[in-house]
């Protein structure tokens, strides 16, 4: 289903307005959450507009306990339910036989494969049967995320609209709502992360640091991305 998206949606002022937007223009609309503070906003503002919003998360078999804990609380939060996304077991298994559990630390490109196994390839099977998803993704987060659009054809999923309501907020403006709101949040946030994915392949950052210098730490330069917002990583 194609939409075109008013002016005041598309210029992401008042994400609110993005997602009423969205849940009036595509039947099979999902939030893909990832359980970072960008989650917990956008499932609160959507909560708000329907009662039976769809959420998905991948469950990339690496994450840290927090995260599992945040989904459930989220679940019990909303009463909501929350599709929990695994890869295919027998792509991880041919994967890590050949090339070990971590093959991640070894070279950029076998971090790649495996987000792209345990992240990307889930999320395009997840995908199949909707017309748009609803991503976290804001312009501050990354020098890849600076043109992030709030409505877009997504190059990566044919056919399917990317919505990104929170593409021109910053970093304070989504605490302030948080607070505000009183909403659940990432615990180890307060354990100094500032971007949360999987657990060996994520650390806390240092005053100074980018948002995102804690995911591949270890990778000098390249891009701290995992494909599913940025086409260039695979
Ligand atoms: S973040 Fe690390 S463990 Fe997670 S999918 Fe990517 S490489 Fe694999």
């Amino acid at each position: 289903m194609n939409a075109i998206a008013p002016p005041e949606v598309m210029s992401g002022a008042e994400p609110e307005n993005v997602l009423r937007w969205a849940f009036d223009s595509f039947p099979r609309l999902v939030i893909v959450a990832s359980f970072q503070a960008e989650s917990s906003v956008i499932i609160d503002m959507a909560s708000h507009i329907r009662k039976d919003v769809q959420v998905l998360t991948l469950d990339t078999g690496r994450l840290p306990q927090e995260t599992y804990d945040v989904i459930d609380g989220v679940r019990d939060r909303y009463a909501i339910d929350i599709e929990v996304v695994s890869p295919d077991s027998g792509e991880v298994a041919d994967m890590v036989r050949g090339r070990g559990v971590n093959l991640f630390y070894r070279s950029q490109e076998e971090r790649r494969l495996c987000c792209d196994v345990r992240k990307s390839r889930p999320l395009a099977r997840a995908l199949r049967g909707h017309d748009a998803w609803i991503t976290g993704l804001r312009r501050e987060q990354a020098a890849t995320r600076t043109n992030t659009p709030v409505v877009a054809s997504d190059p990566e999923h044919v056919g399917l609209t990317k919505i990104a309501p929170l593409a021109s907020w910053s970093k304070d403006q989504v605490w302030a709502y948080i607070l505000e709101n009183d909403l659940p949040v990432h615990p180890l946030y307060e354990r100094g992360y500032t971007s949360i994915g999987c657990a060996p392949c994520t650390r806390a950052t240092t005053a100074g640091e980018d948002e995102r210098a804690g995911r591949w730490w270890w990778e000098q330069g390249g891009v701290k991305e995992c494909g599913l917002h940025w086409s260039g990583a695979k």
